[in-house]
């Protein structure tokens, strides 16, 4: 969330904001319970049965909980969640049927609360997930804290610096605000759509089951893993499936490689690599995958989609699409891939694509095409959500720690999950006082620092996803900071049985349990051994090959370190 355009360049801008908000009009259903607020809060009294707190979470869902579970176990309370539904789980508790996590269960589990043996290479399903999250919301004893029914409706800063939360007919005091809503809230619609008339246009968000769809032409829009999850439903029982992508479908792997989860091969070896090797190391895994895909149709048609990836930095540059439910849909049930929509016939019965495709008598079209991030309740103060230009994706720099974002980071690869724990952590650090923020200034500096590389890596889509960040640099970034980074050659010399299981084993949150604050070492130790290790693989073989160029290419001082030279290099080894 960027702060008002007008307060942008003015150092009274923290007044400015604060004070837009009491000269705003306040609706009249709220003026009475708001007058009531600030009389309460000039005389130091409670609001409703619930006193001023240290901290407020707005948000169940996964960030949320962990973001209360970690305040509280810095000590720093009172600290409460407030949430609108009547359950914890956030988006998954009303997600479609078929619903698999995307990413493994070793990656999806928070780094101190263990999955029973033998779970770490399966998928859950959101029911799966959610029941986790309730029995780490018993077991860190969670429940007390989280107030159910609760709907943010507003939001305010006095000028003493405590918020007020409003509801329909509640409210909550706290010193620092902590926004745990979800990036997934507001179904994102392309400007055609406004044209198409046909009865079933649907969001990814309304759909539950495919059997509405047997029998149809079906038009799925969007390239990202809902997308290639649904597409795959939807063409196993729709007469034709026709699947419309800007950009396609970004960097497709398997969930699964035989038994192992794919995502074990998200381990440092490879991930901590710079990302300008990632032309070379691409064109190397497509040469692995169309080996593979001589003995398989749909891991040809992989390579194939992958070959298509239009990134200068390939796998480092695009999102990464673990379902193999768009390959599949096309391979085993005909469906068909066609470009960007520009054109609306008939009411949406008749629809034209920008590579000059005509897709006729379509009678349902489903949007895959994610969502639009706005938190509503700090919309009225003219701010807008743009994690972008949020100090490591978390504070706003005018307003350090008096409010913070968490999980509001998206990542290319990896997980979402590992990502809201070390930002819960960051948060924790911060305000237990471990870690002091930077200025303003500095804070804004490193913002600027930080466009620049990820514009470079990932490109346009920068622009389009603004909570974008590279999981492995993201995650080690907020390790450095909280000083819990894993000390590598402290383990390759004193453990190094451990130190492979680091190394080579799913780079999630237990790995920075080991040193540092909120260390838990034993507990971690134990979680990464029982966790799978890599196979020597493709993925593997590539990681040593491109760290060795690395190497070469930075034991030469003299050339020029550009990231084209540097990309130039190593492509010149194959
Ligand atoms: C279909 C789908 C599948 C996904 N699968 C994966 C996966 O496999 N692995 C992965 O790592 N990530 C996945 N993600 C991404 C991400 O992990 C999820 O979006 C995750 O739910 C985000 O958690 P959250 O806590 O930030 O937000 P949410 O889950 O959206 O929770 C936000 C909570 O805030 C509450 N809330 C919102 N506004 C208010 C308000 N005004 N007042 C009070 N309460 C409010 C909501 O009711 C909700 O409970 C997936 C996303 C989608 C859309």
């Amino acid at each position: 969330m960027g702060p008002p355009e007008a307060a942008t360049n003015d150092p009274g801008s923290r007044h400015t904001i604060r004070t837009g908000y009491w000269r705003s009009c306040v609706p009249l259903r709220c003026l009475r319970f708001y007058c009531w607020v600030v009389f309460c809060m000039g005389h130091g009294q409670t609001v409703g049965n619930m006193e001023s707190l240290r901290a407020v979470i707005v948000g169940a869902g996964p960030g949320g909980l962990v973001a209360l579970k970690e305040l509280l176990e810095a000590g720093i309370g009172p600290v409460s969640i407030v949430e609108k539904s009547e359950s914890i789980g956030g988006l998954f508790s009303g997600s479609y049927d078929g619903l698999f996590l995307t990413s493994s269960a070793a990656f999806s589990m928070f780094s101190d609360f263990p999955i029973p043996e033998g779970e770490a290479n399966r998928f859950w399903t959101k029911n799966q997930v959610v029941e986790y999250w309730t029995a780490y919301a018993t077991h860190f004893n969670l429940w007390p804290h989280i107030r159910f029914a609760f709907e943010v409706d507003k939001v305010a800063l006095d000028p003493a610096g405590e918020w007020s939360l409003i509801a329909r007919d509640d409210a909550v005091l706290a010193r620092h605000l902590v926004v745990a809503s979800g990036n997934n809230v507001l179904p994102a619609y392309p400007d055609w759509t406004c044209d198409v008339r046909i009865p079933r246009l649907m969001h990814s968000s309304e759909y539950r089951s495919p059997e509405e769809f047997s029998g149809q032409n079906v038009l799925v829009v969007g390239g990202g893993e809902s997308a290639s999850d649904i597409t795959l439903e939807i063409a196993k029982v729709a007469k034709k499936t026709y699947v419309s992508m800007r950009n396609g479908p970004g960097w497709v792997v398997p969930r699964k490689r035989g038994d192992d989860a794919a995502d074990t091969s998200t381990h440092r070896a490879f991930w901590t690599l710079p990302y300008w090797v990632g032309a070379a190391v691409s064109k190397r895994l497509i040469m692995a995958e169309e080996e593979r895909g001589k003995t398989s149709p749909v891991l040809a048609e992989v390579a194939r989609l992958n070959r298509s990836v239009a990134s200068p930095h390939g796998i480092r540059g695009v999102f990464g699409t673990k379902s193999l439910g768009l390959p599949s849909a096309i391979v085993e049930h005909g469906a068909e891939l066609v470009g960007e929509i520009v054109g609306v016939e008939d009411g949406g019965r008749v629809l034209q694509s920008r590579d000059g495709g005509r897709l006729e008598s379509i009678d349902a079209v489903l949007l895959a095409t994610g969502y639009r991030t706005e938190i509503p309740f700090l919309k009225e103060h003219g701010w807008k959500c743009d994690p972008a230009n949020w100090y490591k994706n978390m504070f706003v720099p005018e307003l350090g720690e008096k409010l913070s974002f968490v999980g509001f980071a998206r990542p290319t690869f990896g997980s979402q999950f590992p990502i809201m724990e070390m930002q819960a952590r960051l948060l924790a650090c911060v305000l237990g006082g471990l870690v002091a923020l930077p200025s303003e200034e500095q804070m804004k500096k490193e913002i600027s620092r930080n466009d620049v590389v990820l514009s470079d890596q990932f490109g346009a889509t920068r622009f389009r996803v603004r909570g974008l960040v590279d999981y492995g640099p993201y995650m080690e970034d907020l390790a450095g900071i909280i000083g819990c980074r894993p000390r590598m050659w402290h383990l390759f010399f004193f453990s190094p049985r451990l130190w492979l299981h680091v190394m080579f084993g799913p780079m999630q949150g237990s790995q920075y349990r080991l040193f540092g604050p909120g260390k838990k070492s034993a507990l971690a130790t134990s979680i990464i051994r029982s966790l799978p290790v890599s196979r020597f693989n493709h993925i593997v073989k590539t990681g040593i090959w491109a760290r060795i160029g690395v190497f070469l290419r930075l034991i030469r001082p003299s050339e020029n370190c550009s990231s084209g030279s540097q990309d130039r290099s190593l492509q010149g080894m194959q």
